[in-house]
């Protein structure tokens, strides 16, 4: 037996919450500071936050103490970047998801791609539909203006939260076993980053905007568009099978500038709905594809400027007189192929950090 709140959330005969709408997710867990996976109250169990990016991250690669530049400009170090958590869902996310990732990325790049083709790719790219929707969670909470005198608004205020309810959606099937159609899974890219001493062995990035998200750990670079059930993968398989060797940084970042740029350009958009059995609560979360998978007309400067903003931190050391800001944005240089459309296996070997 289901019960329906005036928001329109359900909830069984335990009060457990079996769907969130997209107005209690905004009231209970964007603006408030309930669980973010169960939606408990902290006066009703033993909370011990979550961090953003997972602790064992944080210690490979030497992370608690670093400080992250938040898009207010404002700093936070990684060891305090959390998000409200009850106990219980937090040790099963460690259990049923962060030890199996760390495990498959800590054997390196052939151990994650045996992964995917043994188990397909659900499990991460859940997990970075998890990173995703925490980081933008946390910027809800973090306020836009430090300084009070310009404005109570939160950095999460700019956001329209549609999309993170489905994200949320999707993160919370893995705690509760919900049924997800094989269509709601979005682009996965599992690339070799390359490794040297010349440049830090982690990397995040995503992109509010276009639903595109980059982590890097080691020698395993995941990207992946959550929203495009896969259409990014049909647009760039020719760019794809090109890259003949392990990327830099900055070529990563390349790659996340196209698929955003792909994504961004999508004429007709799949569409995620989440439904529920009333007689036996069961939950499925659905996707209903366009008839077509077509791309809007796109310009080498649109693409261009995604490139700088994504690259722009990072070529400060890159000594070629040929990278200036003018020529990337008017997408006269790239990173990831030559010319010739050869792809560059030399990409930053002189970079300095
Ligand atoms: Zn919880």
């Amino acid at each position: 037996m289901l019960y329906k709140y005036v928001d329109g959330s359900l909830i069984d005969e335990s009060g457990k919450v079996i769907y969130f709408s997209n107005e209690s997710f905004v009231s209970r867990i964007c603006e408030g500071d309930d669980c973010f996976l169960c939606g408990s109250k902290k006066e009703e169990k033993k909370f011990n936050d979550e961090h953003v990016i997972p602790k064992w991250l944080l210690s490979k690669h030497d992370l608690f103490k670093v400080e992250i530049t938040l898009p207010n400009e404002s700093k936070i170090r990684y060891d305090k970047y959390t998000l409200p958590c009850c106990e219980e869902c937090n040790s099963y996310l460690g259990q049923n998801i962060e030890t199996e990732i760390q495990s498959i990325t800590g054997k390196g790049i052939e151990s994650v791609n045996q992964y995917i083709v043994k188990n397909g790719p659900w499990k991460i790219f859940l997990w970075l539909c998890l990173i995703f929707l925490k980081t933008h969670l946390k910027d809800s909470l973090l306020r836009m203006h430090l300084d009070r005198r310009k404005g109570d608004g939160n950095i999460g205020d700019i956001y329209n939260w549609g999309f993170l309810h489905h994200i949320h959606c999707m993160v919370r099937a893995i705690r509760e076993n919900s049924s997800i159609e094989s269509q709601c899974c979005g682009s996965l890219f599992v690339l070799q980053a390359k490794v040297t001493d010349h440049y830090d062995s982690y990397d995040y990035r995503d992109i509010y905007e276009a639903n595109t998200i980059l982590l890097r750990t080691g020698d395993v670079a995941f990207l992946a568009v959550l929203d495009d059930s896969c259409s990014a993968n049909n647009f760039f398989y020719n760019h794809f099978q090109r890259i003949s060797g392990p990327l830099s940084p900055i070529q990563l970042r390349e790659v996340l500038s196209h698929i955003t740029l792909l994504n961004l350009k999508l004429k007709n958009r799949p569409r995620y709905f989440t439904k529920v059995n009333p007689k036996n609560g069961d939950v499925t979360i659905k996707a209903e594809l366009p008839e077509e998978w077509e791309l809007e007309d796109h310009t080498r400067e649109e693409l261009g400027s995604i490139l700088w903003s994504n690259v722009s931190q990072m070529i400060e050391s890159m000594e070629d007189p040929n990278l200036t800001e003018e020529n990337v944005t008017q997408g006269l240089y790239h990173f990831l192929f030559n010319e010739k459309d050869e792809f560059i296996k030399n990409s930053m070997d002189f970079y300095k950090k």
